[in-house]
């Protein structure tokens, strides 16, 4: 075993204690959902069964808490941010025990949300202000209609967010929210409830009125119907099938959703590739924290001229990664996070095995590391049919595909219900982007697995096809958490037949004008 749950100096009661007082309960007691240590299953503690009477009332209060922040300015709400940005950098040792605890991953894929957390807040502390500001736009009438388009916030936005990255998703799309002037209902996973209070106890410590982001913790199927019956406008994060009940909610209700969801995302390794570095972004894009990320590689296609060399290159690196649990960063690998993802990853590997794939690395479970331990998998010979082939995993497995031409790559790459993320390894730069065009995917990270897109945060990243609905991140990213505003003001002459004309004459003078515009291109 070699592993306990160390309830450090860090991590420990105290802290828990601290964490629960910041769920928002409507009064009475709640049963209490406990939460397991991916490493070794133990019970590390409880978080309250939030009820549909707690989401009303956050939900009202954040209604009532919401104008008074959205009359602060942007350098107000900026503030905050900044201020949360520090504290998250300064304290990241005891956000990193804790997502290391609720989600068993690696405490390198831990720190990427810390990292990731505290770009993005920057980012819309920063930014927020000129993605929104009031702009002017032509009017209806040059120079007697003056006009701005205007971006006001919708209101109260409930966010829905699952347990893989519970600090960057439950955080970096509501800091958009509130930089444009909404209060937020966040409804973590049960899973990861702890690390979601951490951060928002946080960034009530910068300065954050606690009705603006409150949290309601509990299990799925109540808590968040409860929130999609309430908000102005849900964000959810997690599987195409919760996703589609949201939206059906959403639908119903007329009011905006944002969905991301699943992906079966490839990466293509073109003839001219480096293949040490191609290999380098593979075992990084299919093992990240488990390969429990929506952006994971879970298909890679390598062209014949590479193949044998990319393969066994790869499965070497596979096979020499460092699996366990330790809150340092002396390990590579870490845990799968529940016994539903052990379930879907050996259920994948078994199918396809049982099918005639050949396994090159893993496959099987390491008890002694950890109860939820499943080694890095690679697999060849995966054909349509196999689960492994079509439906996302979502956990430490990637299929391996040959191809002969770029036009073969493309279609293999394309041929999924998918579109969330890929990636393409050439040393042809210009070659990888004129290919990028062609894949109908969120995002295409050229001689990356799925960072460069994922960090490059002024430029929206989300889901084509089944993997989603809009986007997160740049101006897509908060302009979602807003209304759109037209307001005109009209001087002298009316939007209407002028001086007593009669509509015939107005009419035809009208047809006139419209024509000479055409025409003339002026006032186009
Ligand atoms: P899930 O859909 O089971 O759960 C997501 C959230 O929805 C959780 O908070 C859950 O409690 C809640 N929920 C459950 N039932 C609900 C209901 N009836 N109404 C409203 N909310 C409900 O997702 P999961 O399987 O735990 O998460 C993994 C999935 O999330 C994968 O498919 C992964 O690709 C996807 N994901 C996508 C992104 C992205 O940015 N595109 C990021 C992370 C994960």
């Amino acid at each position: 075993m070699g592993f306990e749950v160390r309830l450090s100096e860090r991590v420990g009661p105290a802290l828990f204690g601290k964490l629960l007082a910041q769920v928002s309960l409507a009064g009475g007691a709640r049963a209490e959902i406990p939460v397991r240590a991916p490493f070794t299953g133990e019970v590390l503690g409880g978080i309250p069964a939030g009820t549909r009477a707690d989401v009303e009332g956050a939900v009202m209060l954040a209604k009532q808490a919401q104008p008074a922040w959205a009359a602060r300015t942007f350098a107000e709400r900026a503030q905050v941010l900044l201020r949360f940005h520090d504290l998250l950098l300064q304290r990241q040792d005891e956000v990193l025990d804790l997502i290391q605890l609720e989600t068993g991953k690696a405490r390198r894929y831990a720190l990427e949300e810390v990292l990731d957390t505290a770009i993005v807040s920057r980012y819309y502390a920063l930014h927020a202000h000129r993605l929104l500001r009031a702009r002017r736009r032509k009017g209806a009438l040059p120079l007697l209609t003056r006009t701005w388009e205007v971006r006001p916030p919708i209101g109260v936005v409930g966010f829905i967010v699952p347990w893989n990255y519970p600090l960057t998703l439950a955080i970096t799309d509501a800091v958009a929210a509130l930089m444009a002037g909404n209060a937020a209902v966040l409804k973590p996973d049960a899973q990861t409830s702890l690390t979601a209070l951490w951060a928002v106890a946080l960034l009530r410590e910068a300065g954050l009125p606690a009705e603006v982001l409150a949290v309601v913790t509990g299990e799925g199927p109540v808590v968040g119907p409860a929130v999609c019956d309430h908000v102005d406008f849900v964000m959810f994060t997690g599987s195409g099938a919760t996703g589609r009940l949201v939206a059906r909610q959403a639908a119903e209700r007329l009011i905006g959703c944002s969905l991301e969801l699943g992906g079966k995302n490839p990466m293509i390794v073109l003839d001219d590739a480096d293949v040490e570095k191609a290999v380098d972004g593979a075992v990084r894009g299919c093992f990240a924290a488990g390969g429990q990320i929506c952006v994971s590689i879970e298909r890679i296609l390598v062209h014949e001229t590479l193949w044998s060399g990319f393969v066994s290159r790869f499965v070497e690196r596979t096979k020499a990664l460092r699996l366990g649990a330790a809150l340092d960063y002396s390990v590579e690998v870490g845990s799968l996070t529940s016994e539903r993802q052990m379930t879907t990853v050996e259920d994948h590997v078994r199918d396809a095995l049982g099918q005639g794939a050949t396994l090159l690395a893993g496959g099987c479970r390491r008890p002694e590391a950890g109860p939820l331990f499943y080694e890095p998998t690679i697999l060849t010979g995966v054909r349509a049919g196999m689960k492994a082939y079509a439906e996302e995993t979502f956990g430490p497995v990637v299929a391996l595909y040959p191809f002969a031409s770029e036009a073969a790559a493309i279609e293999q790459a394309n041929d999924t219900k998918y579109g969330l993320s890929s990636s393409v390894w050439t040393r042809d730069v210009a070659r990888g982007v004129r290919l990028a065009r062609k894949l109908r995917f969120g995002s295409v990270n050229v001689n990356e697995a799925y960072a460069a897109t994922w960090a490059s945060v002024d430029s929206p990243i989300g889901g084509m096809k089944e993997s989603g609905l809009r986007g997160r991140h740049g101006a897509e990213g908060i302009l979602k958490f807003t209304d759109s505003q037209t307001i005109a003001v009209q001087h002298i002459l009316p939007v209407a037949p002028p001086w007593g004309m009669d509509a015939g004459t107005y009419a035809r003078w009208m047809t006139r004008l419209l024509m000479l515009i055409r025409w003339t291109r002026f006032l186009g």
